[in-house]
């Protein structure tokens, strides 16, 4: 079950949170939930939702792009 927390840093300590799915920055308050592979943080309800019905079964933790990637796509641009 997932937790509202907030970030205890000081104004002065550069210790920066960012969502485990959009990567927006977290100033203060943020979602933390519990994983078989570990603790993830969240900027709020919308990406958390999404982490479980998107991203979970998509894509999985430890996910990279197949090998290759960036040649397929640089030869499928319009140039
Ligand atoms: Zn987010």
């Amino acid at each position: 079950m997932a937790v509202w927390l907030e970030n205890d840093a000081q104004w002065h300590e550069e210790r920066m949170l960012h969502c485990a799915l959009c990567g927006r920055m977290i100033a203060k308050r943020f979602l933390r939930e519990s994983f078989a592979h570990g603790d993830e943080i969240f900027c709020g309800d919308d990406c958390l939702t999404l982490y479980h019905d998107y991203w979970l079964v998509e894509r999985g933790p430890g996910y990279r792009p197949p090998e290759g990637i960036d040649a397929a796509y640089a030869e499928r641009m319009v140039m």
